[in-house]
């Protein structure tokens, strides 16, 4: 092969950071996705979905210049064909209040709205950290008390427990207001002064531009020094105190664990008062697994009237990893019958046999043809095997011959009983009733085709 023809079949990989989902984790990130789904559904909050793409201003003055965001990890560029400075979005509530401005859709009172999707940031890559990862996001917009704060914390609590999700704790902090921060802020600038030589490289630069940051530092040599620091919950004033209580009320009166993390800060700039994390995983690999609070600045910082918000966003890669980690995910299968056929007319009458079962409700498999030379049913079988289907079918001379199907149970303990002949206009029926009759057996109430959570008509 010449040098040039070479490094044109050479593999294109995919980029660092940029992760494919493959089909082994289909059913995990189903889950959780569709588990979000309801459970943001069963509160009333209705999905938004806005552009990947955002002009860059959008997010450099949404986030504030001295975010780790902004400063490091944005993927910006100049559209070559006109010139338009833009971003591939690194967060969604940028963009959904954007839009929510754009097209006044608060103008008639307050609006729950969610999102899912990929964002996208220039960071390093390693367990739990990508340059393509999830969100799915809510936020509540048009509300002003420590009510929606709950709301949205709750909303979380019963959606780790509707995926049965352990061991996940919440931490939670108020941050004030901008003058209560300013007061707090001198204090702390005069503290990090006198231990100017703990800090480290990234605290010099934010020490005037950001400092309420170091307090989120990871590193281990300026741990004791921050943990000292004058904390911001000692200079709330009244309304701020009020607010923060009135969330710990809320919280406390229906059961919701939690501790005040004083040194809990968010990256982003637009943050108020309530500020909140749920933090998770195994013991030495915590991470944070959904972080959330107050903006109620950032409606008018991008030319909209007053609107007092909250939000959170959830890092889907994350979630998913403890989800595999305990167990919670496993589900193989992806139909309820495989229909595995010889001979040019069982493979016609295959096809309008898959098309009946699919109008019952039964998602199915039909064989096709790897090659033009078919295959055996044994290889066929295999291929069932593997996708978990409850039945397969099998259409081969002699059952066409009596107008009939072979029905197989797959996951039945091996019988003699486990095939059956069965007419062929009765296959449907049969298989109905063989589900029906299977009910009473299944624990978790279903109707006994699956083996976990399906998307099938009938479960
Ligand atoms: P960290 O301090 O870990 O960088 P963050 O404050 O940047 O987190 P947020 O912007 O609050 O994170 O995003 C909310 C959630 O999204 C995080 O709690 C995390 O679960 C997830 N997340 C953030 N960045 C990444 C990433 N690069 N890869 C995977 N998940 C991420
Ligand atoms: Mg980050």
């Amino acid at each position: 092969m010449t040098e040039d023809k070479k490094a044109k079949n050479k593999k294109i990989l995919g980029i660092k950071g940029l992760n494919d989902v493959l089909p082994e984790d289909a059913p995990v990130w189903e889950l959780l996705e569709n588990t979000a789904e309801a459970v943001l559904k069963s509160y009333g909050y209705q999905r938004i979905r806005t552009p990947i793409v955002e002009e860059t201003a959008l997010f450099a003055r949404g986030l504030g210049a001295v975010t780790d965001i902004v400063e490091k990890e944005m993927y910006s560029f100049e559209d070559a064909l006109n010139g338009d400075r833009l971003t591939l979005r690194p967060e969604s509530t940028a963009g959904v209040v954007r839009a929510v401005v754009e097209h006044s859709l608060t103008y008639n009172g307050p609006k729950r709205l969610w999102y899912s999707g990929p964002m996208f940031r220039h960071e390093r890559p390693q367990r739990g950290r990508y340059r393509q990862f999830h969100q799915i996001g809510a936020e509540a917009l048009g509300f002003g008390g420590p009510d929606i704060d709950a709301e949205l914390i709750m909303l979380c609590q019963r959606l780790w427990d509707d995926l049965g999700l352990q061991g996940v704790r919440l931490e939670i902090n108020s941050i004030g207001n901008a003058e209560e921060r300013n007061r707090h802020r001198a204090d702390l600038i005069a503290w990090f002064e006198q231990n100017r030589d703990v800090l480290d490289a990234d605290a010099q630069r934010r020490l005037y531009a950001n400092p309420l940051r170091i307090l989120d530092t990871k590193n281990p040599a300026m741990q004791e020094m921050v943990n000292a620091a004058p904390k911001l919950l000692d200079y709330l004033d009244r309304d701020s105190l009020a607010h923060f209580e009135g969330l710990k009320k809320i919280l406390e009166y229906n059961r919701i664990p939690f501790t005040i993390n004083p040194r809990l800060v968010r990256g982003m700039d637009y943050y108020n008062r309530t500020v909140f994390e749920w933090i998770g995983g195994k013991a030495g690999a915590m991470a944070t697994l959904c972080g959330g609070g107050r903006y109620d600045p950032l409606f008018e910082m991008f030319g909209g009237r007053p609107t007092p918000s909250c939000g959170f966003a959830l890092g889907v890669e994350r979630l998913i990893e403890l989800l595999k980690e305990q167990g919670g995910a496993g589900v193989a299968q992806y139909t309820d019958v495989f229909i595995a056929h010889q001979g040019e007319d069982a493979m016609l009458q295959a096809f309008a046999l898959a098309e009946a079962l699919r109008g019952t409700g039964l998602d199915v498999i039909l064989h096709c043809a790897p090659a033009a030379s078919g295959s055996s049913f044994k290889a066929q079988m295999k291929r069932a095997d593997e996708s978990g289907a409850t039945f397969a079918i099998l259409l081969g001379e002699d059952e066409l011959k009596g107008g009939k199907a072979s029905v197989k149970a797959l996951r039945a303990p091996e019988t003699e009983n486990n095939q059956r002949l069965v007419p062929m206009e009765q296959v449907a029926d049969y298989l109905i009733g063989q589900i029906i009759g299977a009910e009473d057996e299944h624990p978790c109430g279903c109707s006994g085709l699956c083996s976990g959570p399906s998307s099938h008509g009938i479960h």
